[in-house]
C-alpha cells in the first residue's frame, strides 16, 4: 500500500529519502510523520557535517520505538454497560534516563498521535538538561462526562495493566489531554494498590502524596518565560501587548495568568467548542471563574459570555483570527493552519510561542519562520512541564518538598538555559534565531551522543 509523500515539500532529496522510508515503514500515522519531517528538515543537513550520526545509523534509530504497549481496558459505566477502550504506552528511547511523559485520554487517540508525541517528547526533555528518556501513552477514553466513578473505574482498569510496565527507574507517566489531577490520583492510587509500595512513579501527584508545588502551572509559566525571552532578543516585553491564547485547559490557563501578570491583555480562549474574544483582557478574577468553569463544574468556555456580557463566543472557530501581537496557542495539535499564520501575519503578530504541542502546521511554521517572526516551538518552549515533573522526581527521590519559590527559580533557570541551548545551534547569520533548528539539533545531538556511547543496542 502506497501514501503520498508529495505532502513533505523539500528541495533536500536526503530528507525526501528518508520520509519515503518512515512513511513505509509507519503507514497511517500522518501526525508521526508530520513531527518526524519537521525534525528531519533540521537534523539531515546537521548529520552531513557530522558523518559519526550517519555512520551510527542515529536517526533511524531514534525513529524507531525502543517499544510500544498496546493494550485493552474493560470498565463498567453507571448504566452497568460493559465498556472497551484502547490503551497504549509507546516507551520511544530511554538514553539519557527513564522513560518521561504524559499520559493522554481523548478519543482522537491513536498510535500515530502517541508516537508523535513521544517522539517530540525525547527531544524536549533532552532540552532540559534533566536525566530524563522519552515516552508518552493514553487511550482513546473521553472522559467528558463521564462521572467521577466511571472515571475511577477506567483508571483503576487501565493501572492493572500499566502497573508492569511503569517504575521510578523505568518509565515515569504524567498528565495531559484529559488527563489532570483526579486521573492521577486515581492511576497512583490503584498503583499503591497493586505493588503495595508508595514510590514516585507518576507526576502530577496532589500536594499530599508526593506531589511538586508549581507542577500545575508549570507548562504555561514555563511557556511564557521562555516568550519572555524570545521577546527580550526582539528588545521588548510582555507589558502592553495583546495575547491571544487558545485552549482553556491546564497550559493555557496558567499561560495566561503569567502573561498577566507580567503586563500583557490575554483577550481570547477557546475549547474544542469555539473561542471567547474578551476586549477588556482576562483578568485575576475572570480567570478564576474559569478555572473554576473547567476544572470543578467542567463547563464549556462558551458559558464566559453569560457571566462576562462585554465578550463573545465564536461558535467552531479558532482565535485566530482576534489582532494580537503575540500568539500562544495552547489547546491542542495542528490548530493553526498556513491561512491562520497569514492572518497573524497581516495582523503584525511579533511572536509566536507553542504552549501544545505541535499545534502549527508545518507550512504554517514556514509561514512565521519566512516572515522572520521569531517562533518558538513546543518542545522548547512547553518543556517546563516535564522539567518539574523531572524536579517532582528529584523531591519524590530526596523525600523532599521544595517551595513554591525554589521550584520556580529551578524552572526560570531551565528555560533560560533551554532558550540559550536553542541559541547555540540555532543563531541565524543576522544574529535572529531559528528556534525549530535550534530546539531540535540541541535535543538531538544529547541523545545520539549517548546511542553512539552505548554502541548498536
Ligand atoms: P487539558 O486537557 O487541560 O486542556 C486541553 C484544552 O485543549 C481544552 O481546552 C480542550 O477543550 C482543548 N482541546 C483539546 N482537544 C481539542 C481539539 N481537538 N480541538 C480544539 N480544542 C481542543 O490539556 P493540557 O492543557 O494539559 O494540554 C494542552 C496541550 O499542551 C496539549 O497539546 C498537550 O500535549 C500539551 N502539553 C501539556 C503539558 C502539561 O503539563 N499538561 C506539558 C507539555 C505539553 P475541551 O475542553 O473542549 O476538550
Amino acid at each position: 500500500m502506497t501514501q503520498d509523500t508529495s505532502v513533505f515539500a523539500t528541495d533536500d532529496k536526503e530528507v525526501a529519502s528518508f520520509m519515503q522510508g518512515l512513511v513505509r515503514r509507519n503507514p497511517f500515522e500522518p501526525e508521526f510523520h508530520q513531527a518526524v519531517f519537521e525534525v528531519a528538515s533540521s537534523i539531515v543537513p546537521f548529520i552531513r557535517d557530522h558523518p559519526q550520526y550517519r555512520d551510527a545509523g542515529i536517526l533511524d534509530r531514534m525513529t524507531e520505538p525502543d517499544r510500544i504497549i498496546i493494550f485493552r481496558v474493560v470498565w463498567d459505566d453507571d448504566q452497568g454497560n460493559v465498556r472497551t477502550n484502547r490503551a497504549w504506552r509507546v516507551q520511544f528511547n530511554n538514553s539519557l534516563g527513564p522513560y518521561k511523559g504524559g499520559m493522554r485520554f481523548h478519543p482522537s487517540v491513536t498510535q500515530s498521535v502517541l508516537k508523535f508525541l513521544g517522539f517530540e517528547q525525547v527531544l524536549k526533555n533532552s532540552l532540559t538538561g534533566l536525566p530524563m528518556g522519552g515516552g508518552k501513552g493514553g487511550s482513546n477514553f473521553n472522559p467528558k462526562g463521564k462521572s467521577d466513578r466511571e472515571v475511577m473505574r477506567f483508571c483503576q482498569s487501565l493501572m492493572v495493566e500499566l502497573h508492569r510496565h511503569i517504575g521510578e527507574d523505568v518509565d515515569v507517566p504524567a498528565g495531559d489531554i484529559g488527563v489532570g489531577a483526579r486521573e492521577i490520583s486515581y492511576m497512583f492510587g490503584h498503583y499503591k494498590r497493586l505493588e503495595n509500595r508508595f514510590a514516585g512513579i507518576m507526576t502530577g501527584k496532589g500536594l499530599q502524596f508526593g506531589g511538586s508545588l508549581v507542577r500545575t502551572e508549570a507548562t504555561g509559566y514555563g511557556c511564557v518565560y521562555f516568550c519572555q525571552h524570545m521577546l527580550e532578543q526582539i528588545d521588548t516585553s510582555f507589558k502592553g501587548k495583546s495575547v491571544a491564547v487558545s485552549g482553556s485547559g491546564n497550559v493555557a490557563t496558567y499561560a495566561v495568568q503569567k502573561a498577566t501578570e507580567l503586563g500583557g491583555k490575554v483577550v481570547t480562549l477557546s475549547d474544542s467548542g469555539g473561542f471567547i474574544h474578551d476586549p477588556d483582557g482576562i483578568d485575576e478574577e475572570k480567570l478564576a471563574y474559569i478555572i473554576d468553569l473547567k476544572t470543578v463544574q467542567r463547563g464549556r468556555i462558551s458559558e464566559y459570555v453569560d457571566k462576562y456580557s462585554k465578550a463573545s463566543f465564536h461558535a467552531d472557530q479558532r482565535p485566530w483570527g482576534v489582532p494580537c501581537d503575540i500568539a500562544l496557542p495552547c489547546a491542542t495539535q495542528n490548530e493553526i493552519n498556513v491561512a491562520e499564520a497569514n492572518t497573524l501575519l497581516k495582523n503584525n503578530v511579533i511572536a509566536v510561542c507553542e504552549g501544545a504541542n505541535m499545534p502549527t502546521e508545518a507550512d504554517a511554521v514556514h509561514a512565521f519562520l519566512n516572515a522572520g517572526v521569531p517562533f518558538g516551538p513546543g518542545k522548547a518552549a512547553n518543556a517546563g512541564g516535564v522539567a518539574v515533573s523531572g524536579l517532582e522526581q528529584s523531591q519524590n527521590a530526596l523525600r523532599l518538598s521544595w517551595s513554591r519559590e525554589e521550584v520556580d527559580g529551578r524552572l526560570k533557570t531551565i528555560m533560560t538555559d533551554i532558550h540559550g541551548r536553542c541559541a547555540e545551534y540555532g543563531t541565524r547569520a543576522d544574529g535572529s534565531i531559528d528556534y525549530v533548528a535550534g530546539a531540535n539539533i540541541a535535543g538531538f545531538v544529547k541523545v545520539a551522543d549517548a546511542m553512539v556511547a552505548y554502541g548498536l543496542v
